[in-house]
């Protein structure tokens, strides 16, 4: 199964790598750092999108607790039972360096799945709870009954918005301006209306968005300060 998982991602040029193991194996994808919830979300995707449902996935949890966890496993493990080493091999079996040494210093700097392929499987994953709801077919024409909020998230899409303070390029996928970002993993979803930061800086709406804007500037990054200058700013 896993080694099926193996040859269809490389033939996607995704890299990964087979490792044996006492009961199978194991696939390990290596990736820049990348938050813990993510990184379960995208593995979860990626199995379920490929149809594979009894398979471990590491990390178990979504972010470090104290204590002694099995929130990771390390590769090139000797089985404490049987004293057997288990090795990274290729997608035809043979072993992927000939010694443990070599195969160390290959796993030292190894290849990384390309960020726009875990941006696009975490994409499919967003829960339906975090993404703005449609606005109502029924709507009444009159903003009476509406709270503040409704109002200014009904009043700017979040693209038009985040777009005057974030330069976005031709997919909406840009720099994070919430934390120190090398990879543009900051992105809006035009059409589901929510921005987005894949490296952990949460995201949604516009007011989520001038929150963070407002604490990252100093200001009072809460809630009803952050609707009261963005009434003013809008309407
Ligand atoms: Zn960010």
């Amino acid at each position: 199964m896993l080694l099926t998982l193996t040859r269809t991602l490389q033939q996607q040029n995704i890299p990964v790598y087979p490792e044996l193991s006492r009961r199978g194996g194991h696939l390990w994808l290596f990736t820049e750092p990348l938050n813990g919830s993510f990184a379960r979300r995208f593995g979860k995707q990626l199995l379920a999108e490929h149809h594979l449902s009894d398979v471990e996935l590491y990390p178990k949890q979504d972010q470090l607790v104290s204590g002694p966890g099995s929130l990771v496993r390390l590769p090139l493990g000797i089985h404490r039972l049987t004293g057997r080493k288990y090795h990274f091999i290729t997608p035809d079996g043979e072993p992927l360096a000939p010694t443990f040494r070599e195969q160390i210093t290959l796993l030292a700097s190894p290849a990384l799945v390309p960020f726009g392929f875990i941006m696009s499987l975490l994409a499919k994953t967003l829960p339906s709870a975090e993404a703005p709801k449609p606005t109502p077919e029924h709507k009444p024409t009159s903003p009476a009954g509406h709270t503040l909020s409704e109002r200014i998230k009904a009043r700017i899409s979040v693209l038009d918005f985040i777009s005057q303070y974030v330069q976005l390029d031709a997919k909406h996928t840009g720099f994070c301006p919430f934390h120190d970002d090398q990879k543009q993993s900051f992105s809006v979803n035009m059409e589901q209306n929510y921005w987005h930061c894949f490296a952990g800086c949460s995201g949604q709406t516009v007011i989520d968005f001038w929150m963070l804007w407002r604490a990252k500037h100093g200001q009072d990054g809460s809630f009803t300060a952050t609707i009261k200058e963005l009434r003013e700013m809008l309407f």
